[in-house]
């Protein structure tokens, strides 16, 4: 399978809400392979977080990078978040080169579903939450540019783009 292009800011797809997923699609096998692509895809550009509209897809739905591998998120909603915040410098997929510090629920809980339709809680914590807010800010229409601090330009020197 070859990668999904990245859809770069500022296209307008990226600025689109996100359209919840019949869950029924999950049993059509050719959805399947579109989410063994955008694993694919996240892997081959070194990020550890991608939604869908990152690749020009309108479903709610992103795959983070987990110490115990991919995960596909499908609807995800974040149902509680701790006040405590945290920032941190973050890259984004298709904001390449960019860097900025964006503040952070240290916590949070998300409810989904997964790629078998199953319905998963996630209590989130540190870089994991941190992704999963990112991912999920992707699927309102909003970009780290919004919202960063201390923007900055640089090369790619880093590998953990979301
Ligand atoms: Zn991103």
């Amino acid at each position: 399978m070859t990668p999904l292009p990245i859809v770069q800011h500022p296209d307008e797809r990226l600025r689109r809400k996100a359209t919840d997923l019949p869950l029924q699609r999950l049993a059509d096998h050719e959805f399947q392979k579109f989410l063994d692509r955008m694993i694919e895809t996240m892997f081959a550009a070194e990020g550890v977080g991608l939604a869908a509209n990152q690749v020009g897809e309108p479903w709610n739905l992103a795959v983070v990078s987990t110490k115990d591998g991919p995960l596909v998120l499908i609807n995800p909603k974040i149902i509680r978040r701790s006040l405590r915040k945290e920032t941190s410098e973050e890259g984004c997929l298709s904001v390449p080169g960019v860097w900025g510090e964006v503040s952070r629920s240290i916590l949070v809980k998300v409810t989904a579903y997964d790629r078998q339709e199953h319905k998963i809680d996630i209590n989130a914590e540190g870089l994991f939450a941190r992704i999963i807010q990112h991912e999920i800010d992707h699927l309102n229409g909003i970009l780290i540019i919004d919202k960063a601090k201390n923007v900055r330009e640089a090369g790619r020197e880093k590998n953990n783009d979301l």
